[in-house]
């Protein structure tokens, strides 16, 4: 009788964690584990495992592993939505199960994967696209658990595990989203640890991640700290990092559209988005219409002394240069409670506020992440894209434009560069949200690969077929 040795340790593992043990048993099997893990080696271990498991299954069933974690985010969305809300006490909570919901339904997956061929008289060369192994994994606390979501559909779509190192205060929904995520696909597929996440991350467990020789690729989501650290890794890195999303608005924009645009992505999950519109500028012969038009679409207008006083409030000093940032208070926090800030009671239905400043103003270069955008009295369209550009800091990650001047747009995409430039709509409609085009939250701009998809985690392997196999070519002697 032949022993499958596999099988029996992953019964033994399992019975064990179920009794309360938690380490690996002689064999080093994970399976139990449902990938949450202390040790960074550990953890990349058991995502190793996974992929040598996963590279003998074939696409029907990762298929199903994907359709698994896309039915808990659907269907656990709310519970899950507010425990992340919960946690990191920042968005709001509406939005927080949508973008679970939305991550779940939309993310591609194995859909996106095709190969490509070449053949012609010297016979046949199929390009295909194969998985890198175990990725590295970091994700930012704006949107903790549907990062990991959109991360791990894509990657397991292309063959891939992951070892996550979340931020730590989004640590407790990322450590549950992924031990519901592993459980349910150990039941029904067989396959444990296919993306592991560390209970208690730090920047020494990312370090441990970026450096574990087991590590085959490494995809950061974040700030300019986290993508620096991926970019100095040594390791081939995708780097998702940090936007400050200019919106131009000329005298030929549809006033009240843009307005609504400006609303429905500046405030959506109180401006956290990395795309999220962060400051305006409009051109001076509409800029007292684009105010009202603001105001018309419901969004809450501060005077300049409520201005200044939000700005003394919202803005802190941090690190040794004493830099300009978003103070945590009002990080995230909703529109009436900035409006309080200001000195002013506005009702809690408020998505957005906003106000006339200069560009000295604070708000217009820091990435907010809070639902007051500042407009920007411009002369002219050349002006006002100019001060995007600057106020972008050469990111390239998101812009806007609303106008129906076609030179005008293109003069902008020019100069802006960005990997995102939306025309006419709120930035989300990039994604697919309201526009063409599909959905990611890692969106991999200084390193170039756009809007992720599976096949952005896979290598390109060539398979050639010499003299045979074109069918459609002369005769074979
Ligand atoms: P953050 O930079 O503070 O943290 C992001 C992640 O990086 C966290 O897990 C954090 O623990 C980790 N980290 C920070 N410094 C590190 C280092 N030196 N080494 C290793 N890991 C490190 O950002 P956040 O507040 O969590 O998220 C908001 C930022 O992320 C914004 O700048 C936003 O624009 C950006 N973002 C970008 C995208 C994108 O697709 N480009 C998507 C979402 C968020």
């Amino acid at each position: 009788m032949q022993i499958n040795e596999t099988l029996i340790r992953d019964v033994v593992s399992q019975v064990l964690s179920e009794v309360g043990h938690d380490g690996p048993i002689a064999g080093r099997s994970f399976a139990g584990r449902h990938g949450v893990f202390e040790d960074v080696n550990e953890a990349v271990a058991a995502a190793r495992d996974a992929f040598e498991q996963l590279s003998q299954r074939g696409m029907e069933d990762r298929k199903r592993i994907i359709d698994i974690i896309r039915r808990i985010s659907i269907d656990q969305c709310v519970e899950l939505g507010t425990m992340e809300m919960e946690e990191t006490k920042i968005g709001r909570l509406e939005h927080k199960i949508e973008k679970l919901k939305t991550l779940g339904a939309l993310t591609p997956g194995v859909e996106f994967m095709k190969s490509e061929v070449f053949s012609g008289d010297r016979g046949l060369a199929v390009i295909e696209h194969a998985p890198f192994g175990v990725i590295g994994v970091i994700t930012p606390v704006t949107h903790s658990l549907p990062t990991i979501t959109g991360n791990a559909v894509s990657m397991i779509a292309s063959g891939n595990t992951l070892v996550v190192n979340p931020h730590p205060s989004g640590k407790r929904v990322a450590v549950e989203g992924v031990r519901r995520f592993n459980r349910a696909i150990y039941q029904e597929v067989g396959i444990d640890n296919l993306t592991c996440v560390m209970a208690a991350p730090t920047l020494e467990t990312a370090a441990g991640i970026f450096g574990h020789r087991d590590i085959a690729l490494i995809c950061v989501t974040g700030g300019p700290a986290v993508a620096r650290a991926a970019l100095n890794s040594g390791k081939r890195a995708i780097v998702a990092g940090p936007g400050n999303p200019p919106v131009v608005v000329d005298e030929t924009a549809d006033l009240d559209n843009a307005a609504r645009c400006i609303i429905q992505g500046g405030a959506y999950d109180n401006n956290l988005l990395c795309i999220g519109e962060k400051e305006v500028f409009v051109v001076d012969e509409v800029f007292d219409r684009m105010m009202q038009a603001m105001e018309r679409a419901g969004a809450v207008r501060l005077n300049a002394r409520e201005v200044t006083e939000l700005t003394r409030n919202a803005i802190t000093q941090v690190g040794d240069d004493r830099h300009d940032a978003a103070h945590p208070d009002f990080l995230g926090q909703d529109a009436a409670v900035l409006a309080r800030g200001a000195g002013r009671s506005v009702a809690p239905s408020v998505e957005l506020i906003f106000g006339e400043t200069d560009d000295s103003n604070p708000f217009v270069p820091v990435e907010q992440m809070m639902p007051f955008v500042p407009f920007v009295r411009c002369r002219n369209v050349d002006e006002a894209i100019a001060k995007a550009r600057h106020f972008e800091h050469g990111f390239r990650h998101t812009a806007i434009i609303h106008s129906h001047n076609v030179k005008n747009m293109t003069k902008m995409g020019k100069i802006m560069d960005t990997t995102l430039f939306v025309k006419n709509g709120p930035s989300m409609a990039a994604l697919g949200l309201g526009g063409e085009g599909y959905i990611s939250f890692s969106i991999a701009g200084p390193t170039g690969e756009g809007v992720t998809t599976p096949l952005t985690f896979t290598r390109e392997r060539r398979c050639s077929m010499i003299d045979d196999l074109w069918i459609l070519g002369k005769p074979a002697n």
